[in-house]
């Protein structure tokens, strides 16, 4: 992604936090939230540019956490945060989040994972593209996520 790319999609990211709920409800396509709390996973709603993903700042780094032994996980929690971001629908190459493993974009480039404190699951990006195509801005469908 170019400086000038990243700097938009930075903004975007800016101005989707900025919305309010009614705001946001307007604009948004898709949520995806955990079953079992409502914790926002990733939303995709209609920006200047089409169908942009935003993605929520997360403690956990994705995908890089197969098989972590409890303590690792705990020692985890404590760790910096991955920062929330901005993609375009649209762009395959730019599907994985910023922060993502680069290993991730080789072996998994058409899934991001999302995550909360219940949920770390990967999300294709086939799935996503289908849910946005039948949604309406205004009356976002929402998918809950389990475990
Ligand atoms: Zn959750």
């Amino acid at each position: 992604m170019s400086e000038e790319d990243a700097g938009r999609m930075s903004r975007y990211t800016t101005a989707y936090e900025a919305m309010s709920a009614k705001e946001r409800r307007r604009v948004t396509l898709v949520e995806y939230r955990c079953r079992l709390r409502g914790c926002l996973l990733l939303a995709v709603w209609t920006g200047p540019e089409g169908g942009l993903v935003y993605q929520p700042s997360s403690r956990h780094s994705p995908l890089r956490n197969t098989g972590q032994s409890a303590a690792e996980a705990r020692a985890e929690r404590g760790a910096s945060r991955f920062p929330s971001s901005t993609r375009s629908i649209d762009d395959p190459y730019r599907w994985v989040a910023p922060g993502e493993a680069p290993m991730s974009l080789v072996t998994d480039g058409d899934s991001t994972s999302v995550s909360c404190d219940h949920v770390r699951r990967a999300l294709s990006r086939a799935q996503v593209v289908e849910d946005v195509s039948t949604a309406r801005a205004g009356h976002p469908t929402t998918r809950r996520i389990s475990a």
